[in-house]
């Protein structure tokens, strides 16, 4: 933990509680990619950079969350570059308070507001606003959050965020916070393809067995989905259900365990509509789902 660890050529990992990707060019500009959790974590990458002689010349943010872009505003600051992300993640770091409100769908009452939903409000550019150096290239990994990227380096290693989770997080809960199951489905599916390169997701080891742990998690949305068709046997609503998921996987009773709970229920429900699994009806004005 908190490790420069070169991955290949100008690449580099730091390796924090949410990983963070250095590219560094001939000139020795480095182009950062996510921020860490808080001023604390952004204070490490600066460090870092100077350490190695190092200039920061952008921050890139892979997505909104504050794992990844807590640091943002102190690095900006503090270094006077740019932040680049893409349109519809800008929007959650400019306003933070969006963040927990699309979870908890509307606006979420303090005991939500935990390190993991906090990010200091920054002023993002566009990602297409920046010139990448040659040889790196941004991708779509939409499914974890509203359009989260990842990046390509032009040594090709592979940064794909919380595309994938590790094995041991979902060994534990299969199910993770995901704004759109199907779009993880494809993504994960995308990213299968990566096989056999340097692969760094951020919170798990670098890996060349990228597509046996995105398989990994292709398993545990099946599992999530599967889990829910056998409680919908018979009628449950939302609450319900994110009860029975939470005992079945001993998952702590706070506040923010069970609105995100609650968020993954309503996010597999979609999908499972969707794909015309799963119905719903009313019964005395509870809103009741069942399986077809
Ligand atoms: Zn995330």
């Amino acid at each position: 933990m908190f490790e420069l660890v070169n991955l290949a050529g100008n690449t580099y990992c730091y390796t924090m509680p949410t990983n963070v990707v250095f590219y560094v060019t001939e000139d020795k500009d480095a182009y950062v990619i996510d921020t860490g959790i808080n001023e604390k974590s952004a204070k490490r990458i600066i460090s870092a950079a100077e350490e190695q002689g190092w200039n920061i010349k952008a921050v890139i943010l892979t997505h909104a969350h504050t794992d990844h872009a807590g640091g943002c505003k102190y690095l900006v600051e503090n270094t006077g570059v740019n932040a680049y992300a893409t349109e519809a993640e800008r929007i959650f770091v400019e306003k933070p308070d969006l963040e927990p409100a699309i979870v908890y769908g509307a606006f979420p009452c303090r005991d939500f507001r935990g390190k993991f939903m906090n990010t200091p409000a920054c002023k993002v550019a566009d990602i297409k606003e920046l010139a990448l150096p040659k040889g790196m290239e941004i991708f779509h990994l939409p499914g974890h959050f509203a359009d989260m990227i990842g990046v390509k380096t032009p040594d090709d290693v592979y940064f794909v965020a919380d595309a994938v989770i590790s094995d041991k997080t979902l060994d534990a809960c299969p199910m993770s916070y995901i704004f759109d199951v199907e779009a993880q489905y494809n993504t994960l599916e995308d990213i299968k393809r990566f096989d056999g390169k340097l692969c760094v997701p951020s919170h798990a080891e670098p890996t060349r067995e990228l597509a046996s742990l995105a398989q990994f998690n292709i398993d545990s949305l099946n599992k999530v989905n599967s889990v829910l068709l056998d409680l919908l046997s018979s009628p449950a609503s939302v609450e319900e259900l994110t009860a029975k998921l939470m005992h079945i996987w001993s998952l702590p009773e706070t506040y923010m365990q069970f609105v995100m709970t609650s968020a993954g229920v309503r996010g597999h429900l979609t999908y499972l509509r969707h794909k015309g699994l799963v119905s719903y009806d009313f019964d005395n004005n509870r809103m009741l789902w069942t399986k077809v």
